[in-house]
């Protein structure tokens, strides 16, 4: 396999486990985030930590980012101070953020004005998919440079999937989540009425993966604390992903839904639902802390 120098940017829940795979597989990686904490676990990881964004892509010839939101990821590339402008023709830039299809697209034509290669690969798999390196890839952008990039994919994933041109990897993570929300929602609601009604969770829990309810909520990320020992829920609700970020991710399914004029009911209403969850001061614990709008005691285990 051949070794890259790689400039990885947001070294966040997602971040931090996916630079160090590419660490791990051999890789040169020049890692930086905003936040010193981050910066100061990925250099006791034996990651060369960078003083800015543009001090950690000199050499590198890939730069990956993995940020929150649409805005972090136009601020890092577009503008007069953006990356875009210092990379070296034929860089290849891959922005692993869940953001709107629109942004993708617009930093992807910025990139290739630049004379730069880009693909939006948002992932799917969560912060323990991140660890293990067991990722999946929905990759918007052309194929050539797809396959530029899959060598070093898959150090950090299992599954690469083309899912068509620029930002097409985007609307398809969008739809993913969008159905992961209703899930873990409905997941929720099944066992807030399952305790109510005197049942063991741990066996319901047991039933239902096993049964026509089983989902990958059931299967790898029990919203009830203690049935799951490696679950967010049993560490109350810390890592993992965001209530924040799933409630980005709501947005824009519905925003890309009224753009297109598609009818997404049971989206709307889990949007609402982690509104409100935000609302009340739970935005920045893991989402499955939304079973706690049903049995509001889960919160306090
Ligand atoms: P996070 O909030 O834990 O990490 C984001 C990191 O980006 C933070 O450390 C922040 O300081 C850093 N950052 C923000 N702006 C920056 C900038 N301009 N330069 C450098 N660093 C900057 O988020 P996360 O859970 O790692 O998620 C990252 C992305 O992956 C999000 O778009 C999220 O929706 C998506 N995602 C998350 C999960 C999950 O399970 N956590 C799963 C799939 C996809």
């Amino acid at each position: 396999m051949s070794s890259h120098t790689i400039a990885f940017i947001g070294l966040g829940n997602m971040g931090a486990p996916m630079a160090q795979n590419l660490f791990k597989a051999g890789h040169t990686v020049r890692a930086f985030d905003l936040s010193a904490a981050a910066c100061k676990a990925a250099a006791l990881e034996g990651l060369t930590v960078s003083t800015s964004a543009s001090d950690a892509v000199n050499g590198a010839d890939i730069v990956i980012s993995m940020l929150p939101a649409s805005r972090h990821v136009e601020l890092l590339y577009l503008g007069d101070t953006g990356l875009l402008r210092k990379l070296p023709k034929g860089t290849l830039v891959i922005d692993s953020s869940t953001i709107a299809p629109a942004s993708a697209r617009k930093v992807a034509e910025a990139a290739s004005g630049a004379g730069l290669a880009f693909l939006d690969a948002p992932v799917s798999g969560g912060t323990a998919g991140a660890a293990a390196g067991t990722l999946t890839f929905m990759i918007g952008g052309d194929a050539a440079d797809l396959e530029r990039a899959t060598p070093v994919l898959r150090n950090m994933g299992a599954n690469l999937f083309h899912a068509g041109g620029h930002g097409a990897g985007q609307a398809t993570k969008l739809c993913n989540n969008m159905l992961l929300a209703v899930l873990m929602i409905g997941t929720s609601e099944a066992l807030s009425l399952g305790q109510s009604l005197g049942l063991d969770t741990k066996v319901l829990s047991e039933v239902m993966r096993r049964s026509s309810g089983g989902n990958w909520a059931l299967e790898k990320y029990n919203p009830m604390p203690g049935v799951m020992d490696t679950a967010p829920a049993s560490r109350g609700y810390s890592g993992g992903f965001g209530t924040d970020l799933m409630l980005k991710d709501l947005g824009l399914a519905v925003e890309a839904a009224l753009a297109s004029g598609s009818s997404v009911p049971l989206g709307g209403l889990a949007r609402d639902l982690y509104a409100a969850h935000s609302k009340a001061g739970h935005g920045g614990l893991d989402f499955s802390s939304v079973i706690g709008m049903l049995s509001p005691g889960t919160l306090r285990k």
